[in-house]
């Protein structure tokens, strides 16, 4: 018997969710985002289960090579583009698309002297402040581009920053403003768009444009905080499991864990569970935390430790050493996780430590 811990990787949850996609958006191809090591599901494991997916978008050079190596013929993107210009001649060979954001991007594009045209993401800063040419210098960037002897097919591109707001929240602006900027900057170019990730395929159709972008909705977890992913349709591609290793029984004003934070008040059954943050399991998980044991819901207790963790058993006396536990995934929303610690999703899953063992079905 090897330590319990494992994650199970469902690659027909992964083939439904892109389905949803489909049907969210049916006139657009989909670029399945499976950078971060496929938001820490396997990258190549994934890009096989979505092989139907007419591109992926990664952030590395090595990870777009790593997938043409793999026999992928779809369109590759990078997401951040090329970070300098020794990177450029590999894009060609392997023909991957890159995202242009900023000037010194086109410089170099422009000085390569690249034998093959590059298709470009032209990435347009519509609000998010983060990557991009602002609207004032748009036109400019992309008559550049268009006369640059290495630049191929042009693709218009944008990111949202509070597509998952919830309407009508007070800080909340949806997609409004930024969808507004860009296509005034796009009106009357001929030239495809890429705009919306999760939040946005699935709440605003007016996004969506030429190219999808999903990313947290292939794996099965709701962008949203007040929607849940069953609600959306949407099946968790990643459950981590483990099992019960000792079971404590504590006394009245016994503590359990490091830095004693958590004491009992009365008597009660306490399974340690292989299961700790070395494993991805978020350390600042509180007392409280849901988690299941045999197939039941309780909570955690006390301090995540580095290897382990303690859960309440005092409700369930045919729990025991060997009894399954469940940290996400089927029956227990990654979500729910993730805000019991003060996250999102997305952090826990890109967190499975690669000591996991992962198992497909
Ligand atoms: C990560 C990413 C996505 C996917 O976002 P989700 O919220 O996971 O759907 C889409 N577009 C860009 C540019 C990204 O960086």
């Amino acid at each position: 018997m090897t330590r319990p811990i494992r994650a199970r990787i469902d690659l027909s949850a992964l083939k439904h969710n892109l389905a949803v996609v489909r049907g969210c958006a049916p006139q657009s191809r989909a670029l399945a985002v499976i950078k971060a090591n496929a938001y820490g599901h396997g990258m190549l494991r994934v890009a096989g289960a979505l092989a139907g997916a007419e591109g992926f978008a990664v952030l590395n050079l090595s990870e777009g090579v790593a997938l043409r190596e793999a026999g992928f013929k779809q369109t590759i993107l990078l997401l951040e583009g090329f970070f300098s210009a020794d990177e450029l001649p590999a894009l060609a060979e392997y023909r991957l698309a890159s995202v242009i954001h900023h000037a010194e991007q086109m410089e170099m594009l422009e000085a390569s002297g690249l034998p093959v045209k590059l298709d470009v993401f032209l990435k347009i800063n519509s609000g998010m402040n983060r990557l991009g040419f602002k609207p004032e210098v748009f036109p400019s960037a992309l008559q550049r581009l268009q006369s640059s002897r290495s630049a191929g097919k042009i693709t218009l591109m944008t990111h949202f920053s509070t597509a998952d707001a919830l309407k009508g929240a007070s800080e909340a602006e949806g997609v409004a403003a930024q969808l507004a900027c860009f296509d005034g900057l796009a009106a009357g170019l001929a030239l495809p768009r890429s705009l919306a990730n999760s939040a946005a395929i699935l709440r605003y159709p007016e996004t969506h444009g030429d190219w999808v972008r999903p990313g947290i909705m292939l794996y099965g977890s709701s962008p949203f905080g007040e929607a849940s992913a069953e609600s959306l349709g949407l099946r968790p591609a990643m459950t981590l499991e483990s099992g019960i290793i000792a079971v404590q029984a504590l006394r009245a004003g016994e503590a359990v864990g490091y830095g004693a934070t958590f004491r009992a008040a009365s008597t009660m059954r306490v399974g340690i569970v292989a299961c700790g943050y070395a494993d991805g399991y978020p350390r600042h998980a509180p007392t409280g935390t849901p988690v299941l044991v045999n197939g039941v819901s309780t909570r955690t207790l006390g301090r995540v430790s580095m290897d382990m963790l303690c859960v309440d058993l005092t409700a369930l006396p045919d729990a025991g050493i060997g009894s399954p536990v469940t940290l996400w995934g089927d029956g227990l929303p990654v979500e729910e996780v993730a805000a019991a610690a003060g996250t999102i999703s997305y952090e826990l899953l890109c967190a499975l430590a690669p000591r996991v063992p992962v198992v497909e079905i």
